[in-house]
């Protein structure tokens, strides 16, 4: 009775495990257009680690030698990481009309900051990325 018990439960744990494969449930591997490639992501941490550097000198944490020496190495990165993007074939091509046309209605919503350029969800009342209030906006009756 108890090997009876144990067979049923490994057909349970066996059926639990197969099952969504056996639906075709299972993780793509190809990349969505909204997710950021490797290089793309490279560029991105990059050009964030030249904006702290250049903030913590300009704060005074970061002595002049180390600061020309940390822009230096970080911008040579930056551009590596700008060319790499370049040569992806599954980058997306950058359409620079696009950007300005979003950043511009950002701009008119609210959304994006003024001060650092970095796109906020709907309704923020402050930049995400740098604290910056955004522009009181007209209450918008939430649907
Ligand atoms: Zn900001």
């Amino acid at each position: 009775m108890a090997l009876l018990g144990a067979l049923m439960l490994v057909a349970a744990v066996v059926l639990f495990i197969v099952m969504p494969v056996a639906k075709g449930q299972h993780a793509s591997l190809e990349r969505k257009d909204h997710e950021v490639t490797e290089s793309e992501a490279r560029r991105r941490v990059t050009l964030l680690a030249l904006r702290d550097v250049e903030y913590d000198y300009h704060t005074g944490k970061l002595d002049e030698a180390d600061y020309l020496a940390l822009r230096k190495e970080l911008s040579a990165e930056a551009l590596a990481a700008l060319e790499a993007a370049d040569a992806d074939p599954e980058a997306p091509a950058l359409d620079l009309e696009a950007e300005i046309a979003a950043v511009r209605a950002g701009l008119e919503a609210g959304t994006t900051c003024a001060s650092c350029g970095h796109r906020n969800p709907e309704g923020s009342r402050f930049c995400a990325s740098c604290g910056q209030a955004l522009p009181a906006r007209e209450a918008t009756p939430s649907s």
